[in-house]
């Protein structure tokens, strides 16, 4: 696989500077754009002028210029054409299937998703006649078996949510072009790790609220793709982002803006530091699931497609048998050994820690958790750089101790 420096396309994207030369981009607030002349105006509604043809602007649902420095950051570290930025990774996520699929269509998708993705897929995108079959994602052969004529698309998570099981993107690829399908990616658990659009997905999405923004301090979400679909996204007729109205405020777009240098050196850190700990548990014997670990049954997957230098990813999931021995490792490591904080979420500067099946994948029903292998004592933790690895290590191993989950 040809390597890809997602840093270094970041570095090489136009930098934005501000009015008057400042260091920092301009925040554009404005909702509406005046225009010098009235003929200019029925010219961008004709798509003849817009912010890349002649720089002019008409709405800020429509494009904001803010949120177009943004987007075209996020599409340079994705190495896609363009972006569209949207106020949450779901809108991200809603606008990205429905533009792609009509009543009457098809899609298969990774049991292991998040439960908000799980419950769009299973409850709501059926009420309009989209149907979708969930499959274990790593079985190449059920993937295949699932397809069918209507299918449009598959729909899967790079590194997927909670159990961290690795999509193979370039067989899944294959498998969807093969039939004209698209393969849809939801990079949110492996920013710059993984570089979807490289190994042959069509559409890559993020929820921004994770570890690209990575302060836990706003909603974000991006649908990365070809020019093409990103203008049919926002066409005045039937474009899903136009009509719909889930669009980016700009002052969440600056925020995110003013994070994206620093995002290369905090997932390098997410990774060092998820790497060391679920070595330690490993070394204690205690049941951790990692994908940079020998034990992961996709280690080498993610080693043949994931980008040098940013390691398996930030998350790990310990399986601590029961709901119950979950809620007490949970409570020990916040409560007594201030390791990391019970919250939902993932990406943020201290550690996050949760459990998956009564919180992040509450909307997927029992026998389907048990179905994708999600066990009822996992304890997902999105690795934090607060604090000294030696003594979040320390920290750690006192509490799986405790709680008897160690040799
Ligand atoms: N995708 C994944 C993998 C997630 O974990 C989440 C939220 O936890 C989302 C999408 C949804 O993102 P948001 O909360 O920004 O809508």
């Amino acid at each position: 696989m040809e390597s890809f420096n997602p840093e270094e396309a970041l570095r090489m994207a136009k930098r934005e500077f501000g009015e008057h030369g400042g260091v920092a981009p301009s925040l554009s607030r404005s909702s509406t754009f005046t225009v010098l002349e009235p003929r200019t105006m029925p010219e961008i509604f004709e798509g003849l002028k817009g912010p890349e043809k002649g720089g002019c602007y008409l709405y800020s649902r429509h494009f904001n210029p803010t949120v177009n420095v943004l987007a075209r950051y996020l599409a340079a570290m994705e190495d896609t054409e363009f972006s569209l930025c949207t106020a949450s990774g779901m809108a991200a996520i809603s606008c990205a299937l429905l533009q792609i699929c009509k009543a009457g269509d098809h899609i298969v998708a990774s049991d292991t998703v998040y439960g908000g993705t799980h419950a769009l897929l299973e409850s709501l995108l059926p009420q309009m006649g989209i149907r979708t079959t969930f499959v274990d994602i790593v079985d190449s052969a059920a993937v295949a078996a699932a397809m069918e004529k209507q299918t449009r698309l598959i729909y899967t998570e790079g590194i997927g949510n909670p159990t961290l099981k690795v999509a193979d993107l370039p067989s899944l690829s294959t498998l969807a072009h093969d039939a004209g399908a698209w393969l849809v990616v939801d990079n949110t658990f492996s920013p710059l790790v993984l570089t979807p659009a490289r190994l042959g997905a069509d559409v890559v999405i993020h929820s921004l609220t994770k570890f690209i923004n990575g302060a836990s301090d706003l909603l974000g979400g991006v649908i990365c793709a070809d020019r093409d679909f990103i203008y049919r996204l926002m066409d005045l007729h039937t474009g899903r982002a136009m009509l719909l109205g889930p669009s980016m405020d700009p002052r969440a777009a600056f925020d995110v803006i003013q994070r994206i240098p620093h995002l290369p050196l905090r997932m390098q850190e997410h990774g060092r530091r998820a790497a060391a700990i679920a070595a330690a548990l490993d070394d204690l014997g205690t049941p951790v699931i990692y994908p940079g670990l020998p034990s992961h049954p996709q280690q080498a997957l993610l080693g043949s497609m994931a980008n040098e230098g940013y390691g398996a990813g930030g998350i790990l999931a310990i399986d601590c048998g029961t709901r119950q021995a979950a809620e007490q490792l949970l409570s020990i490591l916040q409560n007594r050994e201030a390791f990391g904080l019970i919250a939902v979420s993932l990406g943020y500067f201290d550690t996050l820690m949760s459990h998956s099946g009564s919180s992040t994948a509450s909307e997927i029903a029992p026998e389907d958790q048990q179905r994708m292998g999600l066990s009822q004592g996992l304890v997902r933790m999105s690795i934090g750089y607060t604090g000294s690895l030696e003594q979040r290590i320390e920290q750690i191993t006192r509490a799986v101790k405790e709680i008897g989950l160690s040799r």
